[in-house]
Order: structure tokens, then C-alpha cells, then sequence
């Protein structure tokens, strides 16, 4: 049956060009691989071609996973779940490292990015995390500071993963054709960080105070965080808007916040 479910945001990759420079960024051969929504199996049947050690599909479409479990059913090596990414438990895989594929449902792809970003353990068992977003999206992950594009989510999003921007594809990859086009990002997690934020969570917090409002100036909110003698200590100047301050103010204010 030739369907695609909408609220499961299902836009099949069916461009062989693309599906194998996103299979190709990183090293197959006898790694670990998991796939987040294999859907009817583009990425899938190319991440097979590179012979992994071993290969878990997560997808939620109780139609799609059945159809996947069959076709695949006498490779030992692959593993389908039938589950909801974002209530998928990575404790139960954590004896190997792995690298984890999605061309992710556009509807719900900043929960799953964040999702990784909370891991409690960190480094995480991920060593490549390769992942196409709508192109809007990717642009805020990948917004270097100053642009227009800088903001909470590349703040919080550089603070775990390295991020390699790759490359566009074209709306006309998919069926069906969704109204953007797309972007793939490899991120790596960082192993050490220089900041030593112990909870994640902090650094969400701190930045969704200070953009809350992105057009004024951070003099009223960093208040709401710091003392002033912490604030000088920092030497932060409250009269820019939370757009001028580099990702590193918004890591140390997590830090001395952890403190308090
Ligand atoms: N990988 C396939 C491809 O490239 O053609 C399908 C990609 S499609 C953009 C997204 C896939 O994620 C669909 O198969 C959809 O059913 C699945 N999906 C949607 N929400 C999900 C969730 N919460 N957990 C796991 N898979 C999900």
C-alpha cells in the first residue's frame, strides 16, 4: 500500500543519490548503528549495503515496523522496536557505542535532538549522530554566533555536540514532497567540556529566561538569575540584548548559577 501518515511526519527519501552521500559521512563496516523512523527503508537498505555489526530500527508506525520486522526477519543482525523515539529507553542498549541515523519526523525532530542533548550519561554511548531536519531548523542548530540564526538552541545545542553542517536536499527528494527543503547535520558529542555544567537543564533554563524576550535588553531578566556582584564578577553588560551575548556568558552564568 502506497500511504504516507501525515501526524507521523512520513516523507519517504526517494533520491538514491541522497540516501547514499547521508549513508556515506561516517564508517559503516562493522559498527553499531541505530536508525531512528526507518519508514519504508531508504537509509535502511544502504546502511545494510555498508555491512554494520549490528543495526536497530526504531520507527512507530505499528505497519511500517511489522513490514520491516518480516523483510527482515532472518538477519539476526537487525533489531526493529516498535516504539515512540521519544520514549525509548537508551538504557537497554547501552553496552556499545553507536552511531545513530534519522531523517526525522519534521513534527517532533527538536524533541528527539534534545532528547540526546539530555542524556544523563555523557559522554553519551554515541559516537556520530547524523540527522536531517527541515531546513529552518537545521539553520537555529547551526546558527554561529553573531546571526540572525543564534539563539537558544545552537547555545545549548554546541555546549554537547560538536556540529558539522553537511549539505541541503531538495524538497524533490521525498514522496511525498514536503513544502521545504531539508538539511543534514553529523553531530559529535564532545567528550570533555570547559564548562562543567552539571545538568543540562541549567543551561535550557538560564537562556529561556534571557530570550525571552529577544528584542530588549537582558538588564531586568539577568536579575532574575544573578546578584550583582555575581553579574560584575562576570563582567556581563545588561544593556545588550540576549542575541550579543556569545554562548560562552551563557555557560559560565550556568555555571556560577549551579552553585548558588
Ligand atoms: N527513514 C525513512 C526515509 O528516509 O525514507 C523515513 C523518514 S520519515 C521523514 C520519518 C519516519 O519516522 C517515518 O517512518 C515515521 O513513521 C517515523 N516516526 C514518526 N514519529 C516517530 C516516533 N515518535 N518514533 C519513531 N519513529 C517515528
Amino acid at each position: 500500500m502506497n500511504y504516507a501518515k501525515k501526524s507521523l511526519g512520513q516523507n519517504f527519501l526517494i533520491d538514491k543519490n541522497i540516501i547514499k552521500k547521508i549513508v556515506s559521512l561516517i564508517k559503516i563496516k562493522n559498527q553499531n548503528i541505530i536508525e531512528i523512523g526507518p519508514g519504508k527503508g531508504a537509509l535502511t537498505d544502504e546502511i545494510i549495503l555498508g555491512e554494520p555489526k549490528s543495526l536497530i530500527l526504531i520507527e512507530k508506525d505499528a505497519e511500517l515496523a511489522k513490514k520491516l520486522s518480516k523483510k527482515f526477519s532472518k538477519n539476526k543482525l537487525i533489531k526493529v522496536y516498535n516504539e515512540d523515539i521519544l520514549k525509548f529507553n537508551f538504557g537497554i542498549i547501552k553496552k556499545h557505542k553507536f552511531s545513530v541515523f534519522g531523517n526525522l519526523p519534521y513534527n517532533i525532530s527538536s524533541q528527539i535532538l534534545i532528547k540526546f542533548l539530555r542524556l544523563k550519561k555523557w559522554p553519551p554511548n554515541f559516537d556520530n549522530i547524523i540527522f536531517m531536519f527541515q531546513k529552518e531548523l537545521a539553520e537555529k542548530i547551526i546558527g554561529k554566533f553573531p546571526s540572525r540564526n543564534y539563539g537558544r538552541l545552537s547555545i545549548v545545542s554546541n555546549f554537547r555536540l560538536k556540529i558539522l553542517k553537511k549539505f541541503l536536499v531538495s524538497s524533490n527528494c521525498f514522496f511525498p514532497k514536503p513544502k521545504i527543503n531539508s538539511m543534514v547535520i553529523h553531530f559529535q558529542p564532545y567528550k570533555n567540556n570547559f564548562f562543567k555544567i552539571k545538568n543540562i537543564k541549567t543551561l535550557e533554563n538560564i537562556t529561556k529566561i534571557l530570550f525571552s524576550n529577544k528584542r530588549k535588553m537582558i538588564n531586568k531578566n539577568i536579575k532574575k538569575i544573578l546578584n550583582d556582584s555575581e553579574i560584575k564578577k562576570l563582567k556581563i553588560k545588561i544593556n545588550l540584548r540576549p542575541a550579543d551575548l556569545n554562548p560562552e556568558i551563557y555557560y559560565k552564568i550556568s555555571e556560577v548559577y549551579e552553585v548558588k
